[in-house]
């Protein structure tokens, strides 16, 4: 196996299209070392990102945010601002694994791990974050709801990789909550995840709203019925019960030892109405 740690975006994908057995992105390591070691993937060539400096920013851009593909959940949480406009990433991030694990763990490896469960990616779809690509033919934009299409597998084309997310800029009165149901206090996999970005007039009415679901379906979904539920209303208790519907007419789980197909989709509507319940609360006060 091959390892190589370039510092410029050019590099890492010449390396990535030019080698030619299966190669790697190696970001925190938190999925990939360890699926090595247990034989899932055995890749050729691994190529570690953290040496390039856009991958590792975190930077204000035409008013919004643009965090670094390989930025930890630690380095997030500790940054002065994020917290205050984005608290719903923030906190997805930061349900990743343990303290160490968070000190590794970037957004950029739980997307393109393709897991379905991903804790950040439906805070990040909620967001409406955009996923920009470095690849062969240049760079492209891409939602993060268009990047995992199924369990372990992504739209990405040979050579691509994530190198940061865009987070649009903010209106007053927006806030953001992700929620998940993990039969543990930590350190599970999600068995049900909600992220709920909205924003509310200064009458406390929602004029704009995203909700996604993980561990419900094949790929995390945008689940614009939920969404469309509450915008115009100030979430009162037949607004609620409209999302929860929208919330569990998107689920299509699996059912397994940690949550059949029955309790996911209950969990669901609840969780969706929960974290809708935090956003609307914290908008009202930013
Ligand atoms: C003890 C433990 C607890 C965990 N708990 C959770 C949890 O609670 N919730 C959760 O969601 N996950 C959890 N995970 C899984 C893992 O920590 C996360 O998915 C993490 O975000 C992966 O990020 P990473 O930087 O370590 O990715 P890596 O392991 O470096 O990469 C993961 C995959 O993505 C690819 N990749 C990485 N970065 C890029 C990029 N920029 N572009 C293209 N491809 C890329 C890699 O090639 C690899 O296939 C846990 C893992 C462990 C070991």
């Amino acid at each position: 196996m091959r390892y190589e740690a370039p510092d410029t975006l050019e590099g890492a994908v010449a390396l990535l299209s030019g080698a030619p057995g299966e190669a790697r992105v190696l970001a925190g390591g938190t999925d990939l070392l360890v699926q090595m070691r247990a034989d899932v993937v055995d890749p050729a060539l691994i190529v570690d990102i953290k040496k390039i400096k856009e991958t590792r920013a975190v930077t204000e851009e035409k008013g919004g945010w643009r965090i670094g593909a390989a930025v930890t959940g630690a380095e997030l949480k500790e940054h002065p601002r994020l917290k205050q406009v984005w608290p719903g990433v923030i906190e997805a991030a930061n349900l990743i694994g343990s303290t160490q694990v968070q000190g590794r763990a970037t957004m950029g490896g739980n997307l393109c791990n393709g897991s379905p469960a991903a804790d950040s990616v439906p805070a990040l779809i909620a967001a409406g974050a955009v996923a920009t690509l470095a690849g062969p033919e240049g760079r492209r934009d891409l939602p993060v709801e268009d990047v995992m299409l199924g369990p372990r597998k992504l739209a990405l084309k040979k050579g691509e990789f994530v190198v940061s997310f865009l987070l649009p800029p903010r209106p007053p009165r927006s806030s953001d909550a992700y929620l998940r149901f993990i039969p543990r206090t930590e350190m599970d996999i999600a068995v049900v995840g909600a992220g709920v970005s909205l924003t509310v007039d200064a009458g406390g009415t929602i004029t704009a709203a995203r909700v996604s679901l993980g561990a419900v379906a094949p790929r995390v979904l945008l689940v614009r019925e939920a969404a469309q539920a509450i915008v115009g209303s100030r979430l009162e208790r037949g607004a609620q019960d409209r999302l929860e519907a929208a919330a569990r007419a998107a689920c299509a789980p699996i059912d397994d030892k940690r949550g059949t197909i029955e309790f996911r989709i209950q969990v669901a509507g609840v969780l969706a109405r929960r974290a809708a319940l935090i956003a609307l609360d914290r908008a009202r006060t930013n």
